[in-house]
């Protein structure tokens, strides 16, 4: 099959690799008929996580199954599923608090970005959806599997309640898709920090009710005039950097709460200022799997359509025009179609 491979940085090219195979009993093969560049990809891709070697890319997938182990019970072949970076049995003590993410069996998927996948913990991990989709649904399908999921899971970590005034720190997918979630928690006003005019145009439409150009200092003195000096409710931080997670902590009110899922890259944060600032912190790898069920119900019925944040599609053999896309931010998120 065809797969993208990270070289090196700023080098992902599309190889033949081996077709993937049933390696425990309790995995399943799936097909793939769309799959997609992560924000997170771009670490690696920038030099940040550098690779020792030639690494398969991808950890975002839905699509049909096609071959399940020996122990997998309720996933089977024909069905469309989707699942999660990480893989998890969704019955141990963790999984069962909502945490599948840090499972105690929890195990990384990667290579998605290729013609089909082995997805280990088949029945912990997948979530079928209630028949075949519509080609229209399936961009949605994909994006519920990381982003989607991962902006939801900021909303959920930063308290969003009815009523209440959310920030969202970042305007990638996955900010992006905060404020989407924000929106259908109930959020009365929700404040998209972003600079970028099509962005903007996204957010607005997600629910966003005010934009805030400003950055850093002047973005958090922005929430605050916004908040009547108070900072708001709820912050979703979806960037990573130092910079962003204290714009966050900043933005927020004293008894506060910020959802942090940005995959952090060199924060450290300072312990007087956080004593002082009264402010909730949670977030982390998103649980993915805790809101599938209840995502891929909205995306069937299209009360939401969170595949919108795909902006440029490129077949799957030109990957690496589509991570320089997104470098260089003229796509917000890359569907590749193998
Ligand atoms: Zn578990």
């Amino acid at each position: 099959m065809r797969g993208a491979v990270l070289y090196a940085p700023g080098d992902v090219r599309v190889d033949d690799r081996d077709d993937p195979k049933i390696i425990e009993p309790t995995d399943a093969i799936i097909r793939l008929p769309a799959t997609c560049v992560c924000g997170s990809d771009l670490w690696p891709y920038r030099g940040l996580d550098a690779a020792q070697e030639p690494s398969p890319m991808g950890h975002e997938y839905a699509g049909v199954v096609q071959e399940v182990g020996g122990e997998v019970r309720t996933i089977k072949p024909g069905q469309f599923v989707v699942g999660s970076f990480f893989a998890s049995d969704n019955t141990c003590e963790l999984c069962q608090a909502g945490y599948q993410s840090s499972c105690i069996h929890r195990e990384g998927v990667g290579g998605a970005q290729a013609e089909s996948l082995r997805v280990p913990l088949a029945d912990g991990t997948l979530v079928a959806t209630p028949d075949l989709p519509p080609d229209d649904l399936v961009p949605s399908l994909l994006a519920a599997s990381d982003v989607l999921g991962t902006g939801w899971f900021g909303a959920v970590a930063a308290n969003v309640q009815p009523g209440k005034t959310v920030a969202v720190v970042g305007d990638g997918a996955v900010g992006l898709l905060a404020v989407l979630a924000a929106r259908q928690l109930g959020a009365e006003r929700i404040i998209a920090m972003s600079r970028h005019q099509p962005r903007q145009q996204l957010a607005r439409e997600f629910g966003a009710t005010d934009i805030v150009t400003e950055r850093g200092d002047d973005g958090v003195a922005r929430i605050k005039e916004l908040t009547s000096g108070l900072g708001a409710h709820s912050v979703i931080e979806a960037v990573g950097t130092q910079e962003s997670m204290l714009q966050a902590i900043r933005s927020t009110r004293p008894g506060g709460h910020v959802g942090y899922v940005g995959v952090a890259h060199g924060v450290e944060l300072p312990g007087e200022e956080l004593f002082f600032s009264h402010v909730h912190l949670h977030g982390g790898p998103a649980p993915v799997r805790r809101f599938l069920p209840e995502l891929i119900d909205l995306i069937w019925s299209r009360r939401i359509d969170p595949g919108r944040v795909f902006d440029l599609e490129l077949p799957l053999e030109q990957a690496g025009a589509g991570y320089e896309a997104m470098d260089q931010r003229r796509a917000v998120k890359v569907l590749l179609r193998p």
